[in-house]
């Protein structure tokens, strides 16, 4: 496998390193079946409804979450947008999240730009939820008329920043009865659902039925080129399939896409466990280490996310993921791993069906060898006496 990588922004050919990938499950490739059965759809004008392989999709994608309809749209952030536009239907809207909510984080803030919603944010816990008591206090039903209306809460699931977690279904419970006792309706930001199903070993259905809407990726574990769903009653369905098309998600000849998302739910989803697996084996081969410079929490290693934490007082992430990507000539390990950090303290690294068994013995060689490497580099250097130079 040839890669390129960067040696001071030159960009050099590494032609005998094997490459694994590990910034994000949405690089994963379709499948043969997927690119077959898209040569082969029946398709049709889907924003006439005509498209037949959409609305099996849709049908289906319904019937998996156990809810009355589903809509396939472009992305997993249209999908989110779509449901807070209709689920806040007035202009004095609020809605509750983590306060590491995808919504809130990384969707560029389209609850406020196109959605015209305020948000409220409740600090997420470790384990992907927040706390039920500062919910009940944050929530504005019986709002004077100085104050918004809370009109929604978002829970992710599984939780992206807090490392693949799975949200526990009894605190689902809870939040569920909490917000219809207030009259609030409650969006599962489900992008990795499947993988949250998979872990705790139920339906997704199990997992659905806490929520009034959920949207899942098809473009990210399950292999698909793009897409996502999002589900709920017959009612929201209509009302979202018209939001989407404001947005400009009306999409012709979907069937292509459809036919992929297809293979992906019958084919994809019991695999998920295998990158669970193997997110558990390279974690744990990292702690084995038994190096301060980088760790992980294992028992939060539950799906396919490893969160790794960096000992930034002695390095960086960047430093580090700079050295797992690169491959020297004098190195014996040919092995250049990619993962993704926002942030000096830690990285994350994502398993997925693009990297087999062989690929996770060749990350866990070269990410141990880079670790012991920093080990070593910075205990010499801290060996070096330093002294006070006194200038003038
Ligand atoms: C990836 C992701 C999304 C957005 O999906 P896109 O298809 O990339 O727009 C939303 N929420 C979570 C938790 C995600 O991980």
């Amino acid at each position: 496998m040839y890669w390129k990588w960067k040696v001071n922004g030159e960009e050099s050919l590494v032609p005998d390193a094997v490459l694994v990938d590990l910034r994000t499950d949405t690089i994963t490739q379709p499948t043969q079946e997927m690119r077959e059965v898209m040569v082969n759809a029946i398709v049709g004008d889907d924003v006439y409804g005509e498209d037949p392989t959409v609305a099996e999709l849709e049908r289906r994608c319904a019937e998996l979450v156990g809810k009355e309809d589903a809509l396939f749209v472009a992305s997993g952030t249209m999908a989110n947008l779509i449901a807070i536009m209709v689920h806040c239907n007035r202009r004095d809207a609020e809605i509750i999240s983590g306060d590491n909510a995808h919504t809130f984080r990384f969707e560029q803030g389209g609850v406020a730009q196109i959605a015209g919603v305020q948000s409220a944010l409740l600090r997420n816990k470790k384990d992907g939820t927040f706390d039920l008591n500062e919910l009940r206090d944050k929530i504005r039903v019986d709002s004077d008329l100085h104050e918004p209306i809370t009109q929604l809460i978002i829970v992710e699931n599984t939780h992206n920043m807090c490392g693949g977690k799975v949200l526990p279904l009894d605190w689902l419970g809870s939040v569920q009865n909490m917000a219809r006792e207030f009259g609030v309706k409650v969006h599962m930001d489900g992008a990795r659902v499947m993988n949250a199903a998979i872990y705790q070993k139920i339906h997704v259905s199990e997992i659905a039925k806490y929520v009034d809407s959920i949207c899942f990726c098809l473009s990210k574990g399950l292999c698909a080129p793009v897409g996502s769903i999002l589900a709920g009653s017959r009612n929201f369905v209509a009302k979202a399939r018209r939001t989407r098309k404001v947005l400009g998600g009306g999409w012709r000849q979907a069937g292509f896409l459809a036919a992929a998302g297809m293979v992906a739910i019958h084919t994809m989803i019991d695999r998920l466990e295998q990158d669970h697996i193997h997110a558990y084996k390279i974690a744990k081969a990292i702690n084995d280490v038994g190096s301060h410079l980088c760790s992980v929490d294992l028992l939060n290693v539950q799906t396919n996310i490893v969160m790794v934490n960096v000992d930034r007082t002695k390095t960086s992430a960047k430093e580090l993921l700079e050295r797992f990507a690169s491959v020297l000539p004098s190195d014996s390990v040919r092995v250049s791993v990619r993962a993704c950090s926002r942030d000096p303290g830690f990285f994350r690294i994502v398993l997925h069906h693009g990297i087999t068994e062989e690929l996770v013995q060749a990350a866990i060689e070269k990410m141990v060898m880079v670790i012991k490497e920093f080990e070593e580099n910075i205990q010499s250097i801290e060996k070096i006496p330093t002294y006070n130079v006194i200038t003038n």
